[in-house]
């Protein structure tokens, strides 16, 4: 049995309870009196992180308590310099949730809003504390333990990423703007023997576990993974909270497990009970963005690919682009250009598209000179990567037009030329020219792709085909 914890870090411009940047600065320059707790300051609720994370409880399906509060947990380490947290405990903003995984439901317990304490550098002997992380806004979605391996526990974490990434609720590709704490306990079966002889399983729950702060999908599987075969290997497990070490693979104990007593929580006396207006609730439900899973269905009945949809829905903005292209152009096209050519250089340039503003009409252009067979596929893919290069080399990005030039390849073949490359192909491609003379129709594609390649420009494909038909009949 598996549930997991997870922080998610609210992209507000402020903090959650003070004026205070959350923008990246020297250590501790974004720190006022409220999030260094200094005696007499007063915490004030940011707005924005509440519409943040309402977007999630709606993504997420939950039920939201119009009414809420904060209270106090006691935190007795130096990273919080107030000595309790504030967070949600009685009442959080949302509960009775659910998201699915491949064709179960996972249950979520209830979403919670909170502070997070501030950065510990570890340096030496020392542990430096940047306390510009301190009281940034939190989000903590907590599962019921209903995740069954640890393979579930990791497509659940990236199911919650991409559905976070596409209503813009947290900076996901920034380190430590998620952190999970994953629970686990296991399930023993042991055989009985009745005084009659008769055999009877038992079935015992193991004590729960806790590794706390897994920063990631994969590491949440490993992670879990590690922990399931360590407690198959021991006869009693304890109750107690463990760290994942990303380098040796392995957990360790680092306490035991507190009880919800030892938190001493008490209401927060500095801020009043809130009240969500059903303004402000309907304002954020029919704003929220279109989310994953009904995108792929819609997509879906492009005809297209589930590896290609997949691939458009890493990226919301890849999404966005793709809608846009589809209003003039063929969703094929369209799909491939994005999920193939674009994609697979950003991967290699490691950048995203929503740091690359490619401009869409110039990419629909491409889709153009596709179309009406002025460039192959393998010109399309160069054009694409072109730009992206001019964009990184801080150039202003050329048209396709311009690249073709540049490349010298606006000049179509001289029909000699072209006609000298065919026979060259058909001489080399002997296979592919008897499978076609043999009825195999498929095969003139194979050799036109060939003759494209050994063209190194853009040649007409009709044009092309004419020849290797005249050279075969
Ligand atoms: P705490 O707040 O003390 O960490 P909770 O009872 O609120 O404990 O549960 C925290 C997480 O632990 C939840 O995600 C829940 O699903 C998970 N959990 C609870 N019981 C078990 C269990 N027996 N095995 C695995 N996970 C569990
Ligand atoms: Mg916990
Ligand atoms: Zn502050």
């Amino acid at each position: 049995m598996i549930g997991l914890e997870v922080h998610v870090q609210l992209n507000t411009e402020t903090k959650l309870f003070c004026p205070c940047s959350t923008k990246q600065a020297e250590p501790n320059e974004n720190v006022c009196g409220v999030c260094l707790g200094f005696p007499g300051t007063k915490p004030v609720l940011n707005e924005k992180a509440i519409e943040l994370a309402l977007k999630i409880a709606y993504a997420l399906e939950l039920e939201i308590n119009k009414e809420f509060m904060f209270s106090r947990k006691t935190y007795f380490y130096p990273d919080l310099a107030k000595n309790f947290q504030i967070t949600q405990y009685e009442i959080p903003i949302a509960q009775n949730g659910k998201l699915r995984v491949g064709d179960r439901d996972i249950r979520i317990r209830r979403v919670h809003i909170e502070e997070d304490p501030a950065r510990i550098v570890r340096k030496d002997d020392c542990a430096l504390m940047d306390y510009n992380r301190s009281g940034t806004p939190l989000v903590e979605i907590v599962t019921e333990p209903d995740l069954k391996s640890p393979r579930e526990a990791r497509l659940f974490v990236q199911k919650l990423q991409q559905i976070l990434q596409f209503i813009y609720v947290s900076d996901l590709e920034k380190e430590g703007n998620m952190r999970i704490d994953a629970n686990i306990s296991t399930i023993r079966y042991e055989d009985k023997y009745d005084y009659k002889g008769g055999l009877k399983t038992e079935k015992k729950y193991g004590q729960r576990v806790e590794i706390k702060n897994v920063s990631g999908a994969k590491e949440v599987e490993k992670a879990l993974g590690y922990e399931a075969l360590r407690q198959k290997n021991i006869q009693n497990v304890k109750m107690e909270t463990r760290l994942w070490n990303e380098k040796t693979k392995t957990t360790s104990s680092a306490r035991e497990k507190e009880g919800e007593a030892d938190y001493g929580y008490i209401f927060e006396p500095d801020l009043p009970k809130f009240e969500l207006s059903d303004e402000l609730l309907n304002k954020i439900k029919s704003k929220l963005p279109e989310l994953p899973g009904k995108k792929k269905h819609r997509f879906l009945k492009y005809g297209l690919s589930e590896e290609l949809i997949d691939t458009l829905l890493t990226e919301p903005e890849l999404t966005h682009y793709f809608e846009y292209m589809c209003e003039t152009h063929n969703e094929k096209a369209s799909a491939v250009l994005l999920a193939k050519y674009l994609k697979k250089t950003l991967n290699y340039h490691n950048l995203k598209l929503k740091d690359v503003p490619v401009d869409v009409r110039q990419l629909r252009r491409i889709l153009d000179l596709l179309q009406q067979y002025l460039i192959s596929d393998e010109i399309a893919e160069l054009i694409v990567r072109e730009m992206v290069k001019d964009y990184i080399d801080g150039k202003r990005v050329r048209t396709p037009e311009k690249i073709l030039i540049d490349l010298d390849y606006e000049k179509p073949l001289e029909d000699e030329q072209l006609a000298k490359i065919v026979r060259i192909v058909v001489s080399e491609h002997k296979r592919a020219v008897k499978d076609y003379l043999d009825g195999e129709l498929k095969s003139m594609d194979y050799l036109i792709g060939h003759v494209m390649k050994k063209t190194r420009r853009g040649a007409d494909v009709k044009k092309i085909r004419e020849l290797l038909k005249r050279e075969l009949d």
